[in-house]
């Protein structure tokens, strides 16, 4: 993952993927990097349109070089990268300097360490009470989002929403359990915010209409 795309300032930089990630990089670091190189095993791009197009805007305007299809097949450097081997379809591999090699090609979630923490597994996800409080069999521990797994689940921004506000009404309570909580809507209550503010909607008037 990019974490500070500073670091490829007037740098070669090689890119490799067929996803939005791929495109993105490739856009934004062409104003940042000395030379961007995009490397693909395909000649087709899943990515939006939008983005698929800058690509082929920039490489005609010779600010990305494309290699399609092919493959980064190895690494070269002796202390660091130094360069990359990219094989293209029916012609031998070639050697291309680069500083940075940034292969992007997608999400593969994994628990890590929680996998030892003694918390019921299913399918690589975190099995949890999703008819009380998205609780794990670990009592005060909450599993939410993507990573838990029920009878149903989803995989949604929205399906993760509603999990963390059922969780976060149970942990107060755990946290607070002389505290009596009232649920206020944001729209009648206002929301408070972590500096303190609060922002309310405007108040209804009464005013007849004639
Ligand atoms: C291509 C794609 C399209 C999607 N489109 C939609 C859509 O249109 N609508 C919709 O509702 N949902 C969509 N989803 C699903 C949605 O993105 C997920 O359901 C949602 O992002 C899950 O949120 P989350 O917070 O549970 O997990 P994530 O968003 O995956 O967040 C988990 C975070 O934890 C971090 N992390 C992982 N391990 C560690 C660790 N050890 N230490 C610290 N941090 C760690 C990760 O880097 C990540 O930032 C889409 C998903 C994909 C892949």
């Amino acid at each position: 993952m990019i974490k500070d795309p500073e670091i490829y300032r007037n740098k070669n930089v090689v890119i490799a993927g067929g996803g939005d990630s791929a495109l993105d990089w490739s856009i934004y670091l062409t104003d940042v990097a000395k030379s961007v190189t995009l490397i693909h095993r395909r000649n087709e791009f899943r990515g939006a349109l939008d983005s698929v197009e800058k690509v082929q805007e920039l490489k005609n305007l010779g600010k990305i070089s494309l290699i399609t299809p092919a493959e980064v097949i190895a690494l070269v450097g002796e202390t660091k990268l130094t360069g990359i081997i990219v094989e293209k379809k029916e012609e031998s591999p070639k050697l291309l300097d680069t500083d940075h090699f940034i292969p992007l090609f997608g999400l593969a979630p994994k628990l890590g360490p929680i996998a030892n923490w003694g918390l019921e597994i299913e399918k690589n996800a975190i099995k949890v009470n999703n008819a009380l409080d998205y609780q794990t069999n670990i009592p005060g521990v909450y599993a939410i989002g993507d990573v838990n797994t029920y009878p149903g689940k989803l995989k949604l921004i929205l399906c993760g929403f509603h999990e963390a506000t059922l969780m976060c009404q149970s942990a107060y309570q755990k946290i607070y359990p002389n505290k009596k909580y009232v649920m206020k809507y944001t729209t009648v209550g206002g929301v408070e915010g972590f500096d303190g503010s609060k922002k309310e909607a405007p108040k209804p008037v009464v005013k007849a209409i004639e």
